[in-house]
């Protein structure tokens, strides 16, 4: 197979080939890279070279900045290609609308996501908080049989895009969205959930007192936190130290490193039990 280096051996010279970033995301049919400063003046020789190697990709962005805010999102800026950033991505069998910029989503997290739904079992009653644009709403519910997942989102684009990916991929008897502040839906819902998911590894702690009040008695929740190799029991420390708080006894089953931000810095997520 043509790498990326191959096809653009002769157009970049030795230096600007070391600093090429040759692995990229893609969403739907748009590539999403990272463009080195010394490369800017080469950034549409590059793009132009992702798409010559994958015939399927229509647009091709470079990340302008890092993931921001509340709503976690991304300045992008499209180098060629169509002049769009809404695409359907596929994934664990389902279709997942989504504008890059103006909500968040990585589709690194696919593994991640069949790992939770494979421990689903089922008429499990189900709750996403921070559920984005529904991909651990969708992937639940059609790779394991829950009663229903409910998922909570505040960004309302994110949230009306969930909405579309909920009809498109005919989940409506499975999935019930709200769009809010998880700490003020939560206890509105009135409801207690077997398995709670908590894909907010930047201060999700800050929610784990919501998740505990709203656990049923042997559910199981699972806590993201972005931690070096050193802080991994820090991150359970939390964990530990908010069921202490709200005076519940838990059970740490498993820790997870499910995807890499830095070198020895990692995306880890917690499953714990709460007895
Ligand atoms: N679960 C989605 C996914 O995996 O693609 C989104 C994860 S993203 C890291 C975190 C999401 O939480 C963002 O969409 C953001 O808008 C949402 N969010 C942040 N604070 C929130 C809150 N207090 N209540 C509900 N959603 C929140």
């Amino acid at each position: 197979m043509t790498s990326l280096k191959q096809v653009l051996k002769n157009k970049l010279t030795k230096k600007e080939l070391a600093a090429l970033v040759t692995s990229y995301d893609v969403v739907g049919d748009i590539a999403i890279i990272e463009i080195p400063s010394i490369l800017k003046p080469k950034e549409k020789l590059v793009a132009e070279a992702i798409m010559q190697l994958n015939k399927h990709i229509r647009v091709v962005c470079k990340k302008v900045g890092i993931h921001r805010g509340i709503y976690r999102r991304q300045k992008l800026k499209i180098i060629t290609g169509e002049r769009r950033k809404t695409t359907i991505h596929r994934e664990n069998k389902v279709l997942i609308k989504l504008h890059l910029e103006k909500v968040y989503f990585s589709p690194r997290l696919s593994t991640e996501r069949l790992r939770i739904a494979k421990q689903v079992k089922p008429k499990e009653t189900v709750l996403v908080m921070f559920s984005g644009v529904a991909p651990y709403c969708l992937v639940i519910a059609k790779n394991a049989s829950p009663k229903v997942v409910y998922g909570i989102e505040i960004n309302p684009v994110a949230h009306r895009f969930a909405e579309e990916n909920v009809k498109l991929n005919k989940l409506e008897e499975k999935i019930r969205l709200y769009l809010g502040d998880v700490r003020i839906v939560v206890p509105m819902l009135k409801k207690k959930f077997d398995r709670i998911v908590m894909p907010l590894p930047l201060g999700g702690e800050n929610f784990l007192d919501t998740a505990l009040s709203a656990i049923k008695k042997g559910g199981i929740i699972h806590f993201y936190d972005f931690k070096d190799v050193t802080g991994f029991e820090i991150a359970k420390e939390k964990v530990l130290k908010a069921c202490k708080k709200a005076r519940k006894k838990c059970k740490i089953l498993r820790l997870v490193k499910c995807g890499q931000i830095a070198p020895r810095t990692y995306r880890i997520c917690i499953d714990f039990k709460v007895c």
